[in-house]
């Protein structure tokens, strides 16, 4: 398969960074798109905000992509952008898709979320338990374009918070995949297996990336989930989850792997090879496991004597919109007591004098008496 021939800082949209990603933060790139490709609104959100589409290539395979369903979920919005611009500088490495494919981007579903940095939209409704009722807006917009552009395919865009493993091992899930379900007992129909060989494809390629830390999601089915909603219909769909890469709270590394993700299935789908990949790769992939914290702390008597050394504490930070910023602060709720074997992004032993500085300095000291 060819490579990409433009180098990734050159393509990145600089414009857009960080956490915090509204429809304000990505209008000035859109604008610059709609000179040569066609953006248009395609509906308005609960509180009136605009909900733009992209159309790009004149190919018969059609592919419907759609980011920030979950508005407090942006790392896969920076990569689809990032993913129209390598096609506006003219990457050769898109000459075919263009006149395979047609594609068409939504790329923030769910601004208000995105706007209020939550999960959910303006009326507090999970969009991805929405897809048979109907009841919001922006399921409306959605589900308007899926019927009348009719995709073959679907790539559903979704972040994913830091607590996931690949698997048990000792490795952070940075990217997971799933092909969901179409049916309560998890068959495999013809459309499901060309998701599997699609995501296959994927991790063959970030194997060689960031080796062990793709996950698999777990595939329950539920009707009310968007995706497993055009399984149904025989779109072959594929959930990508953007997650944590150490260090990377601004998830710029993963947008990259999450870009150069896209553009492999991309080029897998327009070239038709997804068949040079087996759904038992697919399996082969380890399905994620809730064993991370943002912060994991031993010999944690050594603060609070009524602890016992057996113990950790494990502290997940919470997500905070301060000032057009992400805050990541570390909170009594979301703290809780292990014996058990979990990871941490980062380690701290409370009888280590460096280490007690920072949870000082960080004010953590005092959540632990
Ligand atoms: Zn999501």
């Amino acid at each position: 398969m060819k490579e990409l021939s433009i180098p990734y800082k050159d393509v990145k949209v600089t414009s857009v960074q960080g956490r915090y990603v509204t429809h304000k933060c990505i209008s000035p790139f859109l604008a610059q798109l709609s000179n040569t490709h066609s953006v248009e609104e395609i509906g308005r959100s609960v509180a009136h905000n605009p909900i733009h589409c992209i159309t790009m290539g004149t190919g018969p395979i059609r592919i419907l992509i759609w980011s920030q369903m979950h508005g407090n979920e942006s790392t896969t919005t920076k990569a689809v952008l990032d993913v129209c611009h390598a096609v506006l500088r003219q990457d050769i490495f898109f000459e075919h898709l263009l006149s395979s494919c047609t594609l068409k981007i939504i790329p923030i579903l769910n601004p208000d979320g995105a706007l209020a940095y939550t999960r959910v939209n303006a009326n507090g409704v999970d969009l991805n338990r929405d897809a048979q009722r109907l009841t919001q807006p922006e399921s409306k917009v959605l589900r308007k374009l899926y019927d009348s552009f009719n995709p073959h395919f679907g790539f559903n865009l979704h972040g994913q918070r830091t607590i996931f493993s690949a698997g048990a091992a000792r490795k952070p899930a940075t990217v997971s995949f799933l092909s969901p379900a179409f049916d309560v007992d998890r068959n495999l129909s013809p459309s499901r297996v060309k998701g599997m060989r699609v995501i296959a494809a994927m991790n063959a390629l970030l194997q060689e990336l960031v080796p062990n830390q793709v996950g698999r999601y777990d595939d329950g089915f539920n009707a009310d989930c968007v995706g497993d909603a055009f399984q149904m219909n025989d779109t072959v769909t594929l959930l990508f989850e953007a997650g944590h890469f150490p260090g990377d709270y601004e998830r710029e590394k993963t947008r990259e792997l999450i870009f150069l993700s896209l553009c492999r299935a991309l080029n897998t789908i327009a070239l038709e090879a997804m068949d040079d990949y087996s759904e038992a790769d697919y399996f082969g992939i380890p399905e994620n496991q809730k064993l991370y914290y943002d912060l994991l702390l031993r010999n944690v008597q050594v603060i609070n004597p009524q602890l016992s050394s057996e113990q950790q504490v494990g502290l997940l930070y919470k997500e905070v919109l301060r000032n057009g910023k992400i805050a990541f602060i570390p909170t009594k709720e979301q703290m809780e007591w292990h014996a058990q074997q979990c990871y941490g992004h980062l380690e701290l032993d409370c009888a280590n004098e460096s280490d007690l500085k920072w949870l000082k300095n960080k004010n953590i000291l005092q959540l632990l008496r």
